[in-house]
This record gives C-alpha cells, structure tokens and sequence, in this order.
C-alpha cells in the first residue's frame, strides 16, 4: 500500500495531508462501494470541518448520500456503520499533535477495511478513475445528531453496570479534548460512578495536554486522582479509541500492564489472545498461566483486526486482543478498540479491588531498546542478514511475521528496522534488568559485527 499504511492515511494538514486529497479518497471510495449511503465523521482536530466537507463533497460528485456524524469518537462512528450496514469515512489523527489529521476507512460491517479492500481504493485514487454522476444525481448530506446517545447507550447495556454502581466508584477522567469528552463523562456518571473531569471541554488546540495518552502527558491526571481520592483515573486519546489508567495511588499504568490485567481477567484456557510482535512479557506469562493461544502479527491494529477474522473463521474464541498503547479489542463485543468500553471493562475489576492490585502481577519487567542507525543498503541489508543467522542459531522459538523475535520463555528480544527513519530497533523484556539487558545487547553486537565486516 502507498498511500495508507497500518491506521489509515495520516500527515500534517497542508502539507502532506490536503483536502484535494481527502476528495480523492472519498470519491475513489464511493466509486468502489457499491452502496448509495456513507457516513462521515470526526474527532475534535480544528481541521476535521474542512475536511468532512471534502469527504462529502467527494462523496456526492459519485452520487452517494452522506450522513454527516458530527465529531465522535471513532468507535461511535463505527457502530453507526455496522448498524446501519453503510461504510464510513472518518476523519481522525488519533493521537498525534494538533496540526495532523487523517482519514480511516471503515467498511459496511462496521470494520476497518482489509489491506486488499484499501488497496482496490488506492488503484483508483492514482489512477483517478472516478465515477462521476450527472447533475440530477449527485448525492445529498443530512446530519445525523444522535449518534453519541445511541453509542452510549449500547455500551451501558453491554457492561457489568450494577456491580460497577455498587462499588461507588470515584473515577478521574481526561479526555485530553478529544471526540470522549463528548461521552465518557456522562456514562461514567451513568454507570454510578463519581466523575471528576480535566482537559474534559472538546478543543482541537489540545491546549491542556497532547493527545497521546503517555504518562508523560498524564501529570494533571495523576495530580487529579491524588487531590480528588479517585480509585482510579482514565485518559483517552483523540478519537477515544484508546483508554490508559491510573491507580489509586496516582500512578500512571502502562498499557502493557493493564492489557495483561484485562487478558488474566477476560481469558479461559483454549481462547486465542491476538497481539503485535513487540508484544509485553507480561501477555505472554498471563497467556501460558491461562492455558491460551497468543498470536502476533505485524505491528498496527490493522493486522490484528485481519488475524483476529482468520481466527472467527476457524472457529476459535478471540475475546482479547491489542497492542500495549492502550488500544484493546474485546472482539466478542465489537471487532474495534473502544476508549469508553476498556475503561469500563477495567472498572469490572476496580470494582473488587484497587487498580494498584489489579496490575501488581504485571508490574516487575524491564524493557531495553537499542537503536542502530544505518548509512545504506548495504549496511541494513547486513544487519538483517546477521539478525536472520542469529536467530537460526538461537535456542529460542523464532517469530519473522515482522523483523525477528525470538521468544526465550522469560524473556525476548526482537530485531526490527524501522519503518520511518534509517534505523533497526532492538528491543528485549525480561523479568530482571541484566537479563533483558544482556539479550539486547548480545543481539546488537552480532548485528554491529556484520557491518563492521562489510
Ligand atoms: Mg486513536
């Protein structure tokens, strides 16, 4: 694929990203859909307006009806597909700063599209065969208004709501002006909780925090649960498809970790867990404790939404899956990660005990990442050479899905280039420190060696 990668087509709005280029995808969508209906939607960016109106513009020059969403969270967006059976175009940069934005593809079903569905879209937007409808029948927007109410109300019917309420939860929550300020809040407060809210008023400018939930972006947060006595806190990211936590002691939570606390809590022996080959330690203890499956595809939600269907079609149970970034599937409900319902999912359990229990389990591992940069081909070509012989000569189970890993039990250690700068990452997680340490660097020196000899 050129122009879409692993979470849709992403850029600086101006610069790489345009609305002539936005038109292009929505009239080289409409050309390949076949229905006469597509919704289109946004996050909270500054830039979302203009380009929902490319987006409908393109769309009705092919002669397709729009439903105009208004700003809502990704997940929002995508129940109203599934439930009306149309595709949507949603316009999002998830978690990057201010000046991105991008455009996400989902299907009639309510999916995100498979790489061969955005690539037959892709032919048509370079070779810019597009329908075109004749005066008489070019299509037209009406908004649709309802679209977070509705969303909201399917979450609260589909979690543990009276155990929830029982607990009389205090719950801190930033949204980080995203698409959830517009409905976390009140289903918090709806599941019974006592909601105390920052950076919870929907702005483009994200001026309270940047939109990606790390913790180095989660002080107000923290700083909210130690002042409010919250049980827990809950950030979101942009388009409110990720969900990151807090414990009550004001400690931010890594993904990895509360990712391994949904799977302990969710799981039973012979399930299939899906994650990405740079995947936690952590899923794999609570995978082997369990007795279930874990498969790891290529980095990016978009392949493990694809293994996640290969899986459905060999009959097996998926109830989990997800990257360590806070964006967690639970398939059974929707196949999309959903910021509102991880949150409370998560709140399940905080309702029998503190968040800080919860994830002590997955709290002791270390991670080491080394960066090799490279000079050309040649040197690259080397490295990956080496790193293909290192792993054929380790004890370890080998996975080359996406760059090598080499499983070793308690620890892995992984060798991948980057997609975006001139560099190969090694990354390796143990239980101790030396151990993860040692794996990475063992790894490096055998890589460095083959440039060296070059
Ligand atoms: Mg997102």
């Amino acid at each position: 694929m050129k122009l879409f990668g692993s979470s849709g087509t992403r850029g600086v709005v101006g610069e790489s990203l345009t609305p002539e280029f936005v038109l292009r995808v929505a009239k080289a969508a409409g050309t390949v859909w076949t229905g006469d209906r597509v919704a289109v939607a946004r996050d909270t960016r500054t830039t979302g307006e203009m380009f929902v109106n490319a987006a409908a513009s393109g769309l009705a020059s092919v002669g397709v009806d729009v439903d105009d969403l208004g700003v809502v969270p990704t997940p929002a967006a995508v129940r109203y597909c599934e439930n009306q059976s149309i595709p949507g175009v949603v316009i999002t940069a998830s978690h990057n700063p201010p000046e991105f934005n991008g455009v996400k593809l989902v299907g009639d079903d309510g999916i995100e599209l498979s790489v061969e569905e955005l690539e037959r879209i892709e032919d048509h937007i370079l070779t810019e065969e597009f329908d075109v409808a004749p005066w008489d029948e070019v299509g037209s927007c009406r908004s649709v208004g309802t679209v977070n109410d509705d969303y909201r109300e399917e979450l609260l019917a589909n979690v543990d709501r009276e155990a929830i309420a029982a607990a009389n939860l205090t719950v801190a929550l930033d949204p980080g002006h995203g698409a959830g300020s517009l409905v976390t809040p009140d289903f918090l407060r709806e599941l019974g909780c006592e909601v105390r809210t920052v950076n919870a008023q929907p702005d483009g400018h994200f001026p309270g925090r940047q939109s990606e939930p790390v913790p180095e972006n989660l002080g107000d947060l923290e700083r909210l649960v130690r002042a409010t006595d919250a049980d827990v806190g809950i950030a979101h990211d942009g388009d409110a498809d990720r969900a990151i936590f807090v414990d009550e002691h004001g400690q931010t939570i890594s993904g990895e970790a509360s990712l391994a606390a949904l799977a302990a809590a969710f799981l039973e022996p012979g399930d299939f867990a899906v994650s990405a080959v740079n995947v936690s330690q952590r899923l794999v203890d609570v995978c082997d404790d369990v007795g279930a499956e874990l498969e790891l595809t290529p980095i990016g939600a978009t392949n493990l939404i694809t293994r996640i269907r290969e899986l459905w079609r060999a009959g097996e149970n998926v109830p989990i899956a997800g990257e360590g970034n806070g964006g967690i599937f639970f398939p059974n409900y929707r196949l999309v990660r959903d910021g509102a319902y991880i949150a409370a999912k998560f709140l399940e359990l905080v309702a029998e005990r503190p968040a800080s229990d919860i994830v002590a389990p997955y709290q002791d591992y270390y991670n080491v990442r080394i960066n090799i940069e490279y000079d050309d081909e040649a040197e690259l070509t080397a490295m990956l050479n080496a790193a293909d012989e290192y792993a054929a000569a380790s004890d370890a189970t080998p996975n080359t899905t996406d760059g090598y890993r080499l499983d070793y039990g308690d620890a892995w250690v992984l060798v991948r280039p980057s997609g975006t700068e001139p560099k190969v990452r090694i990354y390796a997680e143990a239980h101790e420190e030396a151990r993860a340490t040692e794996l990475a660097e063992d790894a490096e020196s055998a890589l460095r060696t083959a440039v060296d000899d070059l």
